[in-house]
């Protein structure tokens, strides 16, 4: 199942992040797909701001997590765009990121594969116009039940 939305601009990219949050009940794990700029950490900005966080979020490109402690627990948004080898994921103590009560939001996972832990929710996200199509499909439970609400 695969459904669709078109984020006009960045705050209605901020908007579905929101919603995102909040369907997934800050827990779980999300890949987002996507090219270079078509809208990945301007939707984990979203996502994490709507969890309340008031600073900056900005793609952790150089140190590839960057966690995010909040009221209603922890957030770890993932850039792996440099991740050369997945076996680095080790390294980085990746266990201990994807734990039940956490909430985590990868981009780039394809660079992960084979030892990142699979995604309740794959996002997907597209130049469309001046604007962004975003894409979602299920791979769990949880992440059907986070999927119906979306769509409504
Ligand atoms: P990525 O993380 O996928 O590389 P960014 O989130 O950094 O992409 O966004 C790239 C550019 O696209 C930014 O200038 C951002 O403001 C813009 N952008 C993000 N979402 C939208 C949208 N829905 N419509 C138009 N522009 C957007
Ligand atoms: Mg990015």
């Amino acid at each position: 199942m695969q459904q669709h939305y078109f984020a006009k601009d960045e705050t209605a990219m901020e908007l579905f992040g929101a919603a995102l949050l909040s369907a997934m009940q800050h827990q779980g794990v999300v890949y987002l797909v996507g090219d270079l700029g078509t809208g990945k950490t301007t939707l984990s900005r979203g996502v994490i701001r709507a969890a309340g966080h008031q600073g900056t979020v900005k793609s952790p490109t150089y140190t590839l997590v960057e966690p995010y402690e909040l009221d209603s627990g922890t957030i770890y948004h993932f850039d792996l765009y440099r991740l050369i080898d997945p076996e680095e994921l080790e390294f980085l103590g990746i266990r201990d990121y994807f734990t039940e009560d956490s909430l985590c939001l990868v981009e780039w996972p394809d660079k992960g594969e084979g030892l990142l832990p699979g995604a309740d929710m794959d996002v997907y996200l597209d130049v469309q116009g001046e604007g962004r199509s975003i894409r979602w499909g299920a791979n769990t439970q949880k992440g059907h039940q986070a999927a119906d609400i979306l769509y409504q």
